[in-house]
């Protein structure tokens, strides 16, 4: 059997991300092997440089290049109109259909009892603060439509029920049991647009 100890390690490094086995591994390498020295080059630094430089919004709790994301910034979002999100990625995934103009809230997670996670993990301190100070006229709950997702749907909703503001739920255009990561950007906007209240 032909080893390649460079070829091998690449193979083997890429194969540990998610969604691509080895043959997909292998096939990229082989990519990568026919890129001018220069692109490899960008390419390995935009790796070095994803974990090297990206922090968490100080607001949003997002990703972002500064301590305030380009979303928190933006004067022309809509701030009285919150989207609470799980994790980070989900900021992605919802801007990328491209129609929502509020802002964002990460929970940094969802409960999930059997793996040890109570709301007191969750960042839901910012939230209940932006509702109690008035600021917020609806908050949209985006959380996966899974178990775990309604389950802290629920908990949010019944958290700021006796305050003024509006509580909606996500259509469950997305599949249900599905993760956001995996519908489309039509699906995802259809989800928004189709948003129930809560109660
Ligand atoms: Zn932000």
């Amino acid at each position: 059997m032909l080893k390649v100890r460079s070829f091998d390690k690449c193979v083997f490094e890429l194969s540990k991300l998610p969604g691509i086995g080895k043959k997909t591994a292998q096939r990229l390498a082989m990519y990568i092997m026919k890129m001018s020295e220069s692109e490899v080059k960008e390419l390995s630094e935009s790796l070095v440089n994803l974990k090297k430089n990206i922090k968490y919004c100080r607001e949003c709790g997002g990703l972002s290049d500064s301590d305030i994301c380009s979303i928190c910034s933006d004067e022309s979002r809509d701030r009285e109109v919150v989207c609470v999100v799980e994790e980070p990625k989900d900021i992605f995934i919802i801007e990328a259909s491209g129609r929502f103009k509020g802002v964002y809230h990460v929970l940094g997670g969802k409960i999930a009892p059997l793996d040890g996670i109570g709301p007191d993990e969750l960042n839901l301190k910012r939230l209940v603060n932006l509702v109690a100070e008035g600021k917020v006229n609806e908050v949209i709950i985006a959380t996966n439509p899974d178990v775990e997702g309604e389950t802290t749907a629920t908990y949010i909703y019944k958290l700021l029920k006796d305050f003024d503001v509006k509580t909606t739920r996500i259509a469950s255009g997305v599949p249900t049991g599905g993760l956001l990561e995996f519908s489309d950007d039509l699906t995802i906007l259809k989800a928004i647009e189709n948003r129930r209240q809560m109660q």
